[in-house]
């Protein structure tokens, strides 16, 4: 059998965008992946539907698998002839291990490649305002295990030297060992107004950043109760942090967006470029519809003229639904019609003769004609209905409904109650109608007073406000818009 090939993959400091495009093309190719604690999980998505993965934990003093383990399992792999990906937080071969990993595969005869990632030493702090270099107050930077301690065998920071030979000192996996570090630094030279910063979970939403100088910064990350994993940054440099920062500025920074329905990626996306945190409760479910009304349209296909389809989903529904009841799609001898993109896609597939209509376009034509059409709306103003005005006989049907979901419910109303969340998004008007049903809500606005609201268009804004809810923002194209003081009116 042929021998794979291991590719050791920078997953960047933690924004799953912080990946290189070489990274992203190993992980979606891979058989393997093996992943450890600090390399985004979000990342995991883009790898294949069947890929395996391996976690090997890496918390500090928690190792899921020890490096010997995690060595066998990347060799045994890429024996078996498979495309492994070693994952890794940050760059591979800064405190990564990624050099023992190499070493592990040139001795077994596996081929390799490394692929370099961002490293938060460098990403943490640019993500806090604060630059490792300035032309100004630092032209040398160096990065320093901050693990190295009394009975940590084989890490030896030569403190006597590096103290004072570099303007900017960033540490890794320090904040366990401030108080030794910090003791070090001011032993060997360093001045006790030296600024130092601590940024935890660097590039993500949770981003957290304390600054103090040598002297006072052990007190106050006590105080702060400041936990790993971090990155420590010593030198002059740390005075741009307040002038610089950027991330923490965004307007939804640290926030936690509740996201009411499924499939909102769009939404989804533009929290995160905002810097929010979205969190996924669903409210509204979409869930099939009966096969009933199906088997019912199945049945008059040799008598209808025309079918029409509005969704992908449509089109799957009905021809699984033919293939299960043995009927062949050429008892139909109509045409096909499509609203939208995805459902003309979709027909296309199945290599039929699409047509794609709109609304304007049906003026009477149809008249007196028997036509199927799926659509989820079947009430007034909808297809179903205009086509019927058309004077056409409408055999209409939906592939999938919305359903309120009562465990969405459940859930929202407990985050409200324990403040865990800041704003609910509200991508549609359904979230709206939705949302205005929960009982809590319903109970005077009880604890809404806090919680903000975000809409993405106009429409559901209106309805939202028309609601009682006051609108904050209203989302477009990344930028958000802050209505003043509560928008009290949208014309
Ligand atoms: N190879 C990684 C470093 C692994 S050592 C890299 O290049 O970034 C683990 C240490 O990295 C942690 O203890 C912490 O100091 C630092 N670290 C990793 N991700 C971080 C993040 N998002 N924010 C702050 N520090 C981080």
């Amino acid at each position: 059998m042929a021998v794979g090939i291991v590719h050791l993959v920078g997953a960047g400091p933690g924004d799953p965008k912080l990946i290189t495009v070489r990274g992203l093309e190993a992980l979606k190719k891979a058989d393997v992946v093996i992943h450890d604690r600090l390399a985004n999980p979000k990342l995991l998505e883009h790898a294949k539907e069947r890929a395996q993965f391996i976690y090997c934990g890496k918390e500090a003093s928690n190792h899921a698998l020890s490096q010997d383990e995690i060595n066998a399992a990347i060799l045994k792999h890429a024996l078996e002839g498979k495309r492994v990906v070693r994952l890794k937080g940050g760059d591979p071969y800064v405190f990564g291990r990624g050099g023992e990993e190499a070493e592990a595969c040139v001795e077994a005869g596996v081929p390799f490649e490394i692929i370099p990632g961002i490293t938060s030493g460098i990403a943490a702090p640019a993500y806090a305002g604060i630059p490792v270099t300035h032309r100004n107050f630092s032209s040398s930077f160096a990065v320093v295990t901050g693990h190295a301690c009394e009975g940590n065998e084989g890490i030896h920071v030569d403190w006597a030297r590096i103290s004072t030979a570099v303007e900017t000192i960033v540490f890794y996996m320090g904040v366990r060992n401030l108080p030794l570090i910090t003791k070090k630094l001011l032993e060997n030279g360093r001045d006790k107004n030296t600024p130092v910063a601590l940024v935890r979970w660097g590039t993500c939403a949770v981003q957290q950043t304390l600054v103090g100088t040598l002297d006072t910064i052990v007190e106050k990350v006590r105080e702060a109760k400041f936990t790993s994993p971090a990155i420590i940054i010593v030198g002059e440099t740390v005075r741009l942090h307040e002038k610089l920062s950027w991330y923490e500025n965004k307007p939804l920074f640290g926030k936690r967006v509740a996201v009411l329905h499924r499939g909102q990626q769009a939404a989804v996306e533009q929290i995160e470029e905002l810097a929010g945190q979205p969190v996924e409760i669903l409210l509204v479910d979409t869930v099939p519809a009966s096969e009933d009304t199906l088997d019912t349209v199945i049945n008059q296909l040799e008598t209808s003229d025309r079918m029409v389809f509005s969704s992908e989903e449509g089109v799957g529904a009905f021809f699984r639904r033919i293939r299960e009841m043995g009927e062949d799609i050429r008892s139909f001898r109509g045409g096909f019609y499509a609203v939208g993109r995805d459902a003309s896609e979709a027909l296309l597939n199945k290599g039929l003769f699409v047509e794609t209509i709109t609304d304007n376009r049906l003026n009477g034509i149809w008249a007196g004609e028997k036509i199927i059409v799926e659509s989820e709306e079947q009430g007034k103003g909808s297809l179903v209905h205009h086509i019927r005005e058309q004077g056409a006989e409408v055999i209409g049907w939906t592939a999938s409904k919305k359903v309120l979901s009562e465990k969405g419910f459940a859930i929202l109303e407990n985050m409200i109650e324990e403040q865990a969340l800041d704003y609910i998004a509200f991508t549609c008007p359904a979230d709206v109608h939705a949302f205005v049903s929960l009982p809590l809500f319903k109970d005077q606005g009880r604890n809404l007073e806090r919680l903000k609201t975000l809409c993405f268009d106009e429409e559901t804004a209106a309805l939202l406000h028309q609601k009682g809810v006051d609108v904050d923002y209203i989302v477009k194209d990344g930028t958000a818009v802050l209505y003043s003081s509560r928008l009290s009116v949208i014309a």
